[in-house]
């Protein structure tokens, strides 16, 4: 409903500059609301605040919510429909999304009605209206195009429900969105970049919006075709770590600010930059966002794993999402006066970190920061190949500049220390046909993780 989409706008826009007070309040209220909901109509929940003695009113406050028990996706993937649908969510009224992959296979994902009009008022809205632009501005969006359902889970949800619910996409977003569809582009991401560079062109949008590994492919096809008609008022990354070397890049070739963004299918917001980029503000009016470390709070400053309780998606709760991602809180508050809370930085998936001898865990921003810094590097891939070994595969073209292996290495021993053996080979070129992960680790994650502190990130 478009009314509806529109009071979101406003409800969203004066949301953000509530006081830290305020927020919390609206943030308690919603979480009530959603404990209750969950507990009464989701077996998942019903069963997990069981397990601990819990009953919905002993949930009051966001201190509170530390007395729930974690629940992780593979819990979440496993108990659909029976389990992680809320009774009396009709799947056809519900639109589905679905993770991506990259941890134990995708996930379907359900949004009620109302959080999906929750969703574009926050997508078309007020990020974009936080980033300098308009809604009404022309905006590309380069996709690796809406990640398949599981076909087992969409079957069996079908099969026990009868119904099919609706797919994402300009469809299901409704009028609101189809309202805007010239305005908006998807340029499906393909082998030659030369072709979405073409339609970036032909379109002549305001925002670029995209992968970040695919953003910096699109850049260099315009440094290497000369190209000269792109000129956004700014680009945005996503779905993967921006790191500073990176940033700067896009934005010497796009000749703008870059923003980045944090945002998962699975709860369908997150943190987000705003003009004065001095952190990531958490939709805290949608989400309540934890950063656990050995199973507490993290203190603002310290690396811990991303937990997400959504305040407004009722057909498929997720309180205490483990989202699999490294994150660290920000102390202070942005210049610009949001109430929005700060997110400092995003640091990567938590099976992508490495993890040393020593027990010190090393984050892929921090990994992709060290070797992005290096000159003459564009793409490559760092994997961890056991405890103290680690190989980074340059990925060249023809005329990419030298690389100095010896200065790449004296980088990363300053993060990874003197006991790993890194070994640097050069390969070619290849296309991104899939999404990207500069930064893997072969090693298995098994049991708690437990935090280090890490030493000086400052290179050798
Ligand atoms: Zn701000």
């Amino acid at each position: 409903m478009i009314s509806r989409v529109l009071r979101y706008c406003y409800e969203l826009s004066r949301n953000q500059w509530l006081k830290p007070g305020e927020l919390r309040k609206l943030q308690e209220k919603r979480l009530r609301a959603i404990v209750r909901h969950a507990y009464g109509k989701a077996q998942l929940y019903h069963s997990k605040l069981n397990s601990v003695g819990l009953k919905p009113e002993d949930i009051r406050t966001i201190e509170d919510l530390k007395k729930i028990p974690f629940v992780t996706k593979q819990e979440v993937r496993d108990g659909i429909p029976g389990r992680s649908i809320a009774k009396g969510y009709g799947l056809e009224n519900c639109v589905q999304a679905s993770t991506s992959g990259t941890s134990g296979g995708p996930m379907p994902v359900f949004y009620d009605r109302r959080f999906l009009d929750y969703s574009v008022a926050n997508w078309y809205f007020r990020k974009i209206v936080a980033i300098g632009l308009s809604p009404l501005d022309k905006m590309v969006s380069i996709e690796y195009g809406t990640p398949e359902p599981s076909d087992v889970n969409r079957e069996k949800t079908m099969m026990s429900r009868g119904a099919k619910p609706k797919p994402m996409g300009r469809v299901a977003l409704g009028p609101a969105a189809s309202m805007l569809s010239r305005l908006r582009k998807r340029i499906r991401i393909t082998d030659n970049a030369e072709e979405v560079l073409a339609e970036i062109v032909k379109f002549q949008p305001k925002l670029i919006d995209g992968n970040t590994s695919y953003l910096r492919v699109v850049a260099e096809t315009i440094i290497d075709k000369g190209v000269k008609e792109v000129h956004p008022k700014a680009v945005r990354g996503d779905g993967e770590v921006l790191d500073g070397p990176t940033r700067k890049f896009l934005e010497n070739v796009f000749e703008c600010d870059v923003f980045d963004e944090y945002s998962a299918w699975d709860f369908g917001h997150g943190a987000w930059e705003c003009v004065r980029r001095e952190g990531y503000h958490i939709d805290a009016d949608l989400l309540i966002m934890e950063i656990i470390r050995d199973g507490e709070p993290a203190a603002p400053g310290e690396q811990g794993e991303i937990v997400v309780t959504g305040l407004l998606n009722y057909a498929m709760p997720l309180i205490r999402y483990k989202v699999g991602d490294v994150g660290i809180l920000g102390e202070d508050v942005c210049s610009c006066g949001r109430g929005l809370p700060i997110l400092k930085s995003v640091e990567g998936r938590m099976v992508d970190c490495f993890r040393l001898s020593n027990g010190r865990i090393v984050t892929p921003k921090t990994i992709m920061t060290t070797i992005q810094d290096c000159p003459g590097v564009s793409r490559y891939q760092a994997v961890q190949e056991g405890t103290n070994k680690v190989t980074i595969e340059l990925m060249r073209r023809k005329d990419d500049p030298e690389v100095s292996v010896e200065e790449l290495v004296a980088r990363c021993r300053g993060i990874l220390g003197d006991d790993v053996k890194i070994e640097v080979f050069k390969g070619d070129r290849k296309n991104l046909k899939a999404k990207f992960r500069p930064v893997v680790s072969k090693l298995t994650v098994s049991g708690e993780t437990r935090w280090t502190r890490a030493r000086s990130n400052k290179p050798v």
